[in-house]
C-alpha cells in the first residue's frame, strides 16, 4: 500500500520557521501517516520531563491503528516507543539530568499509587485505562506521539528509565512496550520453573514473540520451541537460539508446560491452548477483538491449565528489565530488521518489516552505520 504524501507548502514553512512549534508524525486516516505541525510542549507540572526522541521503534499495534481498526474522529500522533534525551526538567524531578538518554515507558502513569506500587502500571489509579502515548483511538485522549520533536512525559522520575552507558539508543527503542511484552510472558515462570521447555507460538506481532523467546534462552529455560507460520520470524527466532516449527496452527507438535502466546488469529491461541501441558501455563499477549470467546474453558478446567492474559506494566517492568540489557543478557536490537532515518519515517510505518525503527542522524551516526537493516 502506498502511503498517504503530502508535501508541505511554502506558507507552512515560513510559519514553522517563525512560530515555536514543532513537528510530529500524525495519522491522519486509513493508511494516511504526514508530518503536521503542532505547538511544542511545556513543563506543566514539577514532576515533568520534556524530551526529544531520538529513536523510534513501531510497535506491533501500530499497523492496526493507521488501518482504521479503532476509528478515531481526529488526526492523533504516533509512536510509543523511543529513547529520548532529555531536554527539560520540573523542579522536583530527582535522579535525572537534562541531556541524559532515556527509555521512555509507552503507558501514562504515576509510579506511585497503590496499583502502580502492586506492580499494576498499566492500570494507573490516576489515568483512564489504555491512557497511552500515540494511542489516542484507544483512549480518547491525546497524550502526544514520540515521532516528535519533543514530548511532555508527566512523572518523569518514574516513567524514564536511563538508558546503561555505552548500550546504543537504536537497540533500546522498542523496550519502551514490545520488549517487555514479551519478556513478561516468559519471565516470571520461567524464574519459578528452570530448566523447563518452553513453547513460544507467534500467529502476528512478531517481534513480541522474539523477544520472548530470547528472554526464555537468556533465562534458563529448557528447549525454547518458536511455533509460526511466518518464515521470517521463524529464521529470526533460530537466530536467537530458539528452534523453529513451521506451523498452520492445526495440530499441534507437542505439549509444554510454559507456552508465551502472541498474535492475534483465533487458531493461534487455540493452537498454543492445545499445545500447553496438563498443570501448565499459557501466558498470552495476544489482542483478539471479536467479543467471543476463542478459549476452551472446560479443556483448561479439566486439564488444570492456567491461563494468563492481559497487558505489559511498564513503569513496573522497566526498572527490572534494564539491568538484563545493561549485561546484555537480553539485546533487543538481534530483533530490529530495518533501520530507517527520521525524514522516512511517514513512508516507512506503512511498510512490513518484522521490527521497525526509525532513528534521528545524530545517533545513526554514532551507532556507527546506515545499514538498512541488521539482519
Ligand atoms: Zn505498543
Ligand atoms: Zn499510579
Amino acid at each position: 500500500m502506498q502511503p498517504h504524501l503530502r508535501k508541505c507548502s511554502l506558507l507552512e514553512r515560513v510559519r514553522a520557521s517563525i512560530l515555536p512549534g514543532m513537528r510530529q508524525l500524525m495519522c491522519t486516516g486509513k493508511q494516511a501517516v504526514e508530518w503536521r505541525d503542532a505547538p511544542s510542549p511545556k513543563i506543566e507540572n514539577d514532576t515533568d520531563a520534556i524530551v526529544r526522541p531520538l529513536a523510534v521503534a513501531r510497535c506491533e499495534i501500530d499497523p492496526f491503528l493507521v488501518s482504521g481498526l479503532f476509528p478515531s474522529k481526529e488526526p492523533f500522533a504516533l509512536g510509543h516507543e523511543c529513547v529520548a534525551e532529555i531536554v527539560a526538567l520540573g523542579d522536583a524531578v530527582r535522579g535525572l539530568e537534562i541531556g541524559q538518554r532515556v527509555v521512555v515507558a509507552f503507558q501514562v502513569s504515576c509510579g506511585s499509587c497503590g496499583t502502580c506500587d502492586a506492580g499494576h502500571s498499566g492500570l494507573c489509579d490516576l489515568y483512564p485505562t489504555l491512557s497511552d502515548f500515540g494511542m489516542q483511538p484507544l483512549s480518547g485522549t491525546e497524550y502526544g506521539g514520540m515521532l516528535s520533536e519533543a514530548l511532555r512525559v508527566p512523572h518523569a522520575e518514574a516513567m524514564l528509565c536511563p538508558v546503561p552507558e555505552g548500550i546504543d539508543p537504536i537497540a533500546l527503542a522498542s523496550v519502551s512496550d514490545n520488549v517487555l511484552d514479551g519478556y513478561r510472558t516468559v519471565a516470571s515462570h520461567v524464574r519459578e520453573s528452570p530448566g523447563e521447555n518452553v513453547l513460544v507460538v507467534s500467529h502476528g506481532s512478531p517481534s513480541i514473540a522474539l523477544y520472548a523467546a530470547q528472554a526464555a534462552v537468556a533465562l534458563g529455560a529448557g528447549q525454547v520451541d518458536f511455533a509460526s507460520d511466518d518464515p521470517d520470524a521463524l529464521a529470526l527466532a533460530e537466530k536467537l537460539g530458539a528452534r523453529a516449527l513451521t506451523t498452520d496452527f492445526a495440530r499441534r507438535e507437542d505439549r509444554y508446560p510454559l507456552v508465551a502466546d502472541c498474535g492475534n488469529r483465533v487458531e493461534g491461541l487455540q493452537y498454543a491452548l492445545n499445545s500447553t501441558a496438563p498443570e501448565g501455563i499459557c501466558h498470552s499477549a495476544s489482542y483478539l477483538p471479536m467479543p467471543e470467546s476463542a478459549v476452551p474453558l472446560g479443556k483448561l478446567y479439566t486439564l488444570g491449565i492456567r491461563f494468563y492474559i492481559g497487558r505489559a506494566h511498564a513503569v513496573s517492568l522497566l526498572p527490572e528489565v534494564m539491568p538484563l540489557i545493561a549485561s546484555r543478557a537480553l539485546r533487543p536490537e538481534e530483533v530490529t530488521t530495518r533501520v530507517v532515518d527520521w525524514e522516512d519515517a511517514p513512508q516507512a510505518w506503512l511498510e512490513e518489516t518484522i521490527k521497525l525503527v526509525v532513528a534521528r542522524g545524530d545517533v545513526r551516526k554514532g551507532a556507527g552505520g546506515t545499514a538498512d537493516s541488521n539482519t
